[in-house]
């Protein structure tokens, strides 16, 4: 059995952001980080490898690169959680006790909840923007493409950044757009939500687009199994009377953005609630009923939008009201739900969506953040991925510090 004075479960975004935010806070802090992969990932990168604008190695570097100095690596996963006992089991055996813990697995993608899918995920013109390895293959595919009919998925929430579907189809069609064959290409979009983006100061700038590449838009519409070497794609309708039929549709390119879960371990532990994510009070991330236990990023079960922006908002809260707690005290800080999506709607141009718990719109910039902008483009090719890897995984709290005082 190992011992340390706080143990985050996950080194993604949210892991590291939050290990960097304490030590900036208090150095020499005993920190361990448990982690299975080799591999850290800047996700939101995998859309633009998939509209040609980025390299996929940008997107990947070794997770001891991005383990901050001073935290001890304990490469292995997460299996149970004795929260009673302060201690967590890895799948080999070992036992961690901690004095806080943080959770921080992040959202599983459940390619085998559709039949067919995984079989043929990376071939038959099937791919994903979801996944490092597939993401360079929509762009390969896009760019084969001269005709025919190309479907893009999106499935019920919860998704982690549910921007992504769209943002794969604007950018495929930007780039026929510019060789001149969008006319020739049948696209469609299926979600199984029902609106085209949940907030709804963003949905007629994104119709703008809809309209422009001509894409056909199907609410309700939820992909159910692939065929991948006929080229079929069979979707679940709902109509809005909730009654459900069955279409299946040829494609030459299919776009899929997988159905999301909780991570297994912490769905069956006392952590989570009973969707399966981390319940923790949405604006302390504090857990509802073991005090000393935070959760934060895609895996917990507050109401914003998954994104690695909502994780450089919370990492800094958790960081402060762990300490505060840690010390004896209440925690003191809160987290307005603060999440954004930069929308490429077209290259060289992104709409910057910024938005907190209820909708509510949270610019960081004095503009009209429902406007198309080359300044959004330049955020997201330029500034995001450069304040990822050289502030937010580095406790540097740069758009991020916690100001919102918890009150209640
Ligand atoms: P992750 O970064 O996924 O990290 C979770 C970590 O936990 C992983 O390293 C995993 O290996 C580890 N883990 C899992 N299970 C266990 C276990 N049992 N034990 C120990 N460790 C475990 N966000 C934006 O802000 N803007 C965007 O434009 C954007 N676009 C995106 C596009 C795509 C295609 C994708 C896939 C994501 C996008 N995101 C975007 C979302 C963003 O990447 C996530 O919200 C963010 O990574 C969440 O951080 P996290 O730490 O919670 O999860």
């Amino acid at each position: 059995m190992t011992q340390h004075q706080i143990v985050i479960i996950g080194g993604g975004s949210a892991g590291i952001a939050t290990a960097a935010s304490l030590l900036k806070r208090q150095r020499g802090l005993d920190i361990a980080v448990v982690e299975p992969s080799d591999d850290h990932f800047y996700q939101p990168g995998w859309t633009m490898v998939g509209g040609g604008i980025f390299q996929a190695a940008t997107t990947r570097r070794s997770m001891a690169s991005v383990m901050p100095s001073g935290v001890t690596h304990i490469k292995g996963a997460a299996a149970s959680f004795q929260p009673a006992e302060n201690q967590v089991t890895l799948a080999d055996g070992r036992t961690i006790q901690y004095k806080m813990l943080v959770v921080a697995t992040g959202i599983t993608a459940a390619w085998d909840a559709i039949p067919g899918l995984n079989e043929t995920l990376g071939s038959n013109g099937v791919t994903s923007n979801y996944r490092f390895d597939l993401a360079p293959y929509t762009y390969k595919l896009a760019m084969g493409l001269k005709k025919g009919r190309a479907i893009f998925t999106q499935p019920p929430m919860p998704i982690k950044c549910p921007g992504a579907p769209q943002k794969a189809m604007y950018l495929s069609c930007s780039n026929w757009e510019k060789i001149g064959i969008l006319g020739d290409i049948d696209v469609q979009f299926h979600t199984a939500g029902p609106s085209l983006f949940g907030i709804k100061e963003y949905v007629p700038p994104l119709m703008e687009y809809i309209k422009r590449y001509d894409a056909q838009l199907n609410f309700g519409s939820k992909l159910v199994a692939v065929d991948g070497p006929n080229r079929k794609a069979t979707f679940a309708q709902t109509d809005a009377d909730g009654k459900t039929s069955q279409t299946v549709l040829d494609f030459d390119m299919l776009h899929v953005t997988p159905p999301q879960r909780a991570v297994e371990a912490v769905a069956k532990s006392l952590l989570a609630d009973a969707t399966g994510f981390v319940d923790v009070s949405p604006k302390t991330l504090q857990h509802t009923r073991f005090a000393n236990v935070f959760g934060l990023g895609d895996g917990c079960n507050t109401p914003n939008s998954k994104t690695a922006a909502a994780a450089r908002k919370q990492a800094p809260i958790v960081a402060v009201n762990l300490l505060s707690v840690l010390n004896g005290a209440a925690a003191t800080h809160a987290y307005d739900g603060y999440g954004s999506c930069p929308l490429t709607v077209e290259h060289g141009r992104a709409i910057v969506a910024e938005f907190g718990y209820g909708g509510k719109l949270l610019p960081s910039f004095p503009w009209d953040s429902t406007k198309p902008r080359w300044l959004g483009w330049q955020l997201k090719a330029n500034f995001l991925p450069w304040l990822y890897w050289n502030a937010m995984l580095k406790g540097r709290e740069w758009l991020a510090a916690p100001l919102e005082r918890h009150t209640d």
